[in-house]
């Protein structure tokens, strides 16, 4: 009998996570859908999935807490056997200038991106690498390549993940696991509410944001066998920026 494909999908209660799982599980996948505490949001994801023909389930653990995400990983291997997908997109920001940032702002927003990718990608890819096959796509930004003041702590977590991405990348190829990284621009969701959006706009030659659903299709197709041959990538969505 053919396994089941199963993606997890990290921050998946709302946003670009959200339209991710969506996606994935219209490919095929049963999607997990990591939550932190939104558990309502996380269920509404559940909801989207289904009502697009899909199926997956809901999973809470907050990435930056490494025993709670190694427990959960276990757990969701025990039921669903092999994961075939990772999608490290649970992210948080704190913005202010470094000389006023405190200790907690930048520990949250690495220990979320950062740490996160860590503790959650060394379980899963020990059964990808046995198993011979696995897709890991990270949602890095935009940021991280073209660093904003007021984000020193942000930009240093999202070039952290491409710079793991990568290194991470070379070491596994040989195990049939891909690893690549999206770097969105300015994407419509909450995380951006309090964004100088008009200003933003003026500097994106196509002059409009980036939709959730603009980075999904770009990570569906990361971890599909169209993508077979591309790892240790950084793909930019932006509408234009470079
Ligand atoms: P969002 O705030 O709507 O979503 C972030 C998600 O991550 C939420 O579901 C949140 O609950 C979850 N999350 C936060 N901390 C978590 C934790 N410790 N454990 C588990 N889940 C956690 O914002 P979004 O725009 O959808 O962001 C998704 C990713 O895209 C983030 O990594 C973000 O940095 C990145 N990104 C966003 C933009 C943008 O303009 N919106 C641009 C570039 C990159």
């Amino acid at each position: 009998m053919e396994e089941k494909k199963t993606a997890i999908v990290t921050g998946a209660s709302r946003g670009i996570g959200r339209a991710t799982a969506v996606e994935l599980a219209q490919t095929g996948y049963f999607v997990v859908i990591n939550f932190k505490s939104n558990e309502t949001a996380a269920q509404e994801t559940l909801n989207l999935v289904r009502s697009a023909g899909g199926d997956g389930e809901i999973c809470q653990f907050d990435v930056a807490d490494h025993a709670q995400t190694i427990e959960a990983v276990k757990a969701i291997t025990e039921r669903h056997k092999h994961i075939q997908v990772l999608v490290n997109n649970a992210g948080i920001t704190a913005d202010g200038l470094f000389m006023l940032l405190g200790e907690e702002e930048w520990d949250s927003v690495i220990n979320t991106s950062l740490k996160g990718f860590y503790n959650i990608t060394k379980p899963v890819l020990r059964e990808m690498v046995r198993k011979k096959c696995g897709s890991i796509v990270s949602v890095s930004s935009l940021s991280a390549l073209m660093p904003n003041r007021g984000q020193a702590n942000y930009a240093a977590a999202k070039a952290g993940i491409i710079a793991a991405s990568r290194a991470l990348a070379a070491e596994v190829a040989r195990f049939g696991v891909r690893v690549n990284v999206v770097a969105p621009g300015l994407i419509e969701t909450d995380m951006i509410k309090e964004a100088p959006v008009a200003e933003i706009k003026k500097m994106i030659p196509m002059a409009r944001l980036g939709t959730p659903r603009d980075v999904a299709g770009v990570i569906r197709f990361l971890c599909s066998s169209d993508a077979s041959y591309i790892t240790g990538q950084v793909i930019g969505i932006n509408g234009g920026i470079c």
